[in-house]
């Protein structure tokens, strides 16, 4: 918890909706000033943002396709100038379309490498020149990287270039006093996990975890907020999995 209120600033890519969301709304209550990144939902990240501000937190939208180096450069540029130097990055944005290899088409592919490898690729390199020293980054990786099912090989690749990208990043930043972790979570009750899949697809996830049910955003907040706080000051290089027990 900051001890003068937005004192800090947290950037959350994909935060319109989702586990982004419920990090944005937790890191708020954290005290840091929040940058609400979105690439399409413009009506939900203004509604966050006016409910973020109503509660007293300085927030901002700022629409930026995290595939897009210039646009992520942007996406910073405007936090700086409206919300301060970033102190947390959460690199949550990402995208999951299920089909077996064979049948991934090169835009599939393109499209789900773009957001989740690329688009972390590019706030990591953008935070590596802007970000406070002593600043947090937690990217998103996936449990589905261990379960090894039928239908993730593209998304379970983008995951591990993520957790690579974040055991190498956290030694990169030596001397900065910048911590580089990652969560993975188990399946958690988004549209991401919950589009396409039959109330049958979805209990038969929701009974994995010895602990029986599917997450909430609010899980994985949890856990961001923990990593980008002052508790979790010695955890670096580390990909945290929060499942309830899957894997
Ligand atoms: P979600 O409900 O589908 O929300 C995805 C968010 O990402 C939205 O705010 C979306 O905004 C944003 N987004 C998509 N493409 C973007 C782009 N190019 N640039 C910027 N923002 C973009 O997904 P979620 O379930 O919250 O997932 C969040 C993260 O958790 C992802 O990295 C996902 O891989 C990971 N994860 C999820 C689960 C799960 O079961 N839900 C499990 C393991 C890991 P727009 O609508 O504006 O595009």
């Amino acid at each position: 918890m900051n001890t003068i209120k937005n004192a800090q600033v947290a950037i959350v890519t994909g935060a319109s909706r989702g586990i982004g969301a419920a990090v944005a709304q937790r890191l708020a209550k954290d005290g840091f000033a929040v940058a609400v990144n979105y690439a399409s939902s413009s009506t939900e990240a203004d509604a966050l943002v006016a409910e973020l501000t109503a509660a007293g937190t300085k927030a901002i939208a700022v629409k930026a396709d995290v595939a897009n180096a210039d646009d992520v450069r942007r996406m910073f540029e405007i936090t700086e100038q409206q919300l301060g130097k970033v102190d947390v990055l959460v690199n949550n944005a990402g995208v999951l379309k299920t089909l077996p290899l064979a049948d991934t088409s090169d835009a599939l592919y393109d499209q789900t490498f773009g957001i989740n490898v690329r688009g972390t690729f590019n706030t990591l390199r953008e935070a590596a020149a802007r970000m406070n020293n002593g600043g947090r980054i937690v990217n998103f990786s996936s449990t589905t990287l261990a379960l090894n099912m039928p239908g993730y090989a593209i998304y379970n690749g983008t995951k591990a270039a993520v957790e690579a990208f974040t055991h190498v990043f956290a030694k990169e930043l030596r001397g900065r006093d910048i911590t580089v972790n990652a969560v993975a979570p188990g399946p958690i009750a988004t549209s991401l996990f919950l589009d396409g899949k039959t109330e049958e697809q979805i209990q038969t996830f929701a009974k994995m975890p010895p602990l029986q049910r599917l997450g909430q955003p609010d899980d994985i907040a949890s856990v961001v907020s923990f990593l980008a706080g002052p508790d979790a000051g010695w955890v670096n290089g580390q990909v945290l999995r929060a499942n309830g027990g899957v894997a």
